[in-house]
């Protein structure tokens, strides 16, 4: 659901002048369409609530309202407007942005709203001002390799900027997920050399079948978080069989059929339902028969087919530290986001299970360690991993100084409980 707050007054930084907009509180996309730069056309963030950039209706410079200072209510002060392309060049151009990650938000938007505003004709082709070309180019160097959601786009980019060969090395560093129909889209675009946008079709569920590849048992796993297609999740699963362990996206069932695999159970469940829905409606009115019989028959009979999808594809186990530093030992993965996962997953893993003082670890434990530390990114979450690490190691000054780093340091409540337990020389704690 799509939820804004109440209305808020910002001055403009240039001539004061007063505009209204309601920040955005929640977001829900339903749409299952979502363009190939990662544009969702049904609304949604930059299209509801506070826009990232607007122009002052009174001197017409542009500014960001997040940035703006805020007022009391004004009487008929005119709402900020939801800007172009335009406006988001010459945020970047007056150098409005205060980091790295808020550029690259402003230039991400300036292309997007490139490629076509919501709801009209979708452009083709290459970047059509020298500025738009410019912050293509800018926007590739920016975007990390080292971040999965990152490294889709940034082939995308490169696409976008006919550097076919690029954008084809990049998917192939892309990790096994659920962004499959999202990399085969650009990748088809890439093979035939077309630099217009495409459309990749989103899937609701959250849900993967999977057949053992050893021994041929249905299971289950739940992808983490929803989002469909578009998320590059990972996932590791045991069979609960044979105890085989692979990757999900390997296991993938393409037509799970669950319901249609016990159809004599559902059939059965309908004709019984029947048979008691006429009974109750042969001593009412035609009203209390809907209201009685089946409104009830059909949660019922809901409920049965999450039932039998149960009995039929239970959920898959997760592996243990074991399993995982077995994966690591045969290097089980596809460029280095996977490697990093699979030693983050194993690390985490060996700090949970029975070996939680580090001391006791196993050789192989250790050396999962050492190598993982130094293959996290700079961002948010490898900053706080990495000194995580070097908590576990007893290296508490390293620790630290480390999460000063942190770009969240002042208020991100992780950091501040993995700052107490550097300083007060906390080795043995389970990890933030
Ligand atoms: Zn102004
Ligand atoms: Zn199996």
């Amino acid at each position: 659901m799509t939820r804004v707050g109440p209305e808020e007054f910002f001055a403009c930084p240039s001539c004061k002048a007063v505009g209204s907009g309601h920040p955005l509180l929640s977001y829900t996309n339903f749409s299952v369409e979502v363009r190939t730069d990662g544009f969702s056309p049904q609304g949604g963030p930059g299209q509801v609530g506070l826009p990232g950039v607007t122009r002052c209706h009174g001197c017409a410079e542009v500014f960001l309202p997040a940035r703006a200072e805020r007022v009391s209510r004004v009487r008929g002060a005119p709402k900020l407007v939801h800007p172009g392309e335009q406006e988001f060049l010459e945020a970047i151009e007056h150098g409005l942005f205060e980091d790295r990650a808020e550029c690259l938000v402003l230039r991400l938007s300036a292309w997007r709203l490139g490629n076509g505003a919501p709801g009209a004709e979708r452009a083709e082709g290459p970047p059509r001002c020298p500025e738009a070309k410019q912050n293509l180019e800018r926007l590739f160097d920016l975007l990390d390799v080292g971040d999965a959601d990152h490294l889709i786009l940034k082939a995308e980019v490169a696409r976008h900027l006919g550097r076919f060969e690029t954008c084809a090395a990049l998917l192939d560093d892309l990790p096994r997920g659920l962004s499959e129909p999202w990399r085969s889209t650009i990748a088809e675009l890439a093979r035939s050399e077309s630099r217009g946008l495409g459309t990749v079709r989103t899937d609701w569920s959250s849900d993967l079948y999977l057949a053992c590849k050893e021994c041929g048992a249905r299971s289950r796993t739940r992808a983490p978080g929803r989002g469909g297609a578009l998320r590059c999740s990972l996932w590791i699963v045991e069979c609960r069989e044979c105890s085989h362990v692979a990757w999900a996206v390997d296991l993938k069932v393409d037509d799970p059929s669950p319901e249609r695999a016990s159809w004599p159970w559902v059939l059965l469940a309908w004709l019984a339902g029947w048979v008691a829905a006429l009974w109750l409606g042969l001593r009412g009115s035609p009203l209390k028969f809907l209201g009685l019989s089946v409104i009830p028959l059909l949660i019922a009979n809901a409920f049965f087919r999450l039932w039998l999808r149960d009995r039929a594809w239970p959920l898959a186990r997760l592996p243990n530290m074991e399993q995982l530093l077995d994966c690591v030992d045969r290097e089980d993965w596809r460029g280095p986001i996977e490697e990093r996962w699979v030693r983050t997953q194993a690390w985490r893993r060996s700090c949970e299970e029975g070996a939680r003082d580090p001391g006791t670890w196993t050789e192989r434990a250790q050396r999962n360690q050492d190598r993982l530390q130094p293959l996290l990114s700079d961002g948010q979450e490898g900053v706080l991993l990495s000194a995580e690490i070097a908590r576990r190691a007893s290296r508490f000054d390293e620790a630290i100084e480390l999460l000063a780093e942190h770009p969240h340091a002042e208020w991100d409540p992780r950091v501040k409980r993995a700052r107490n337990l550097a300083r007060e020389g906390d080795a043995l704690s389970a990890p933030v």
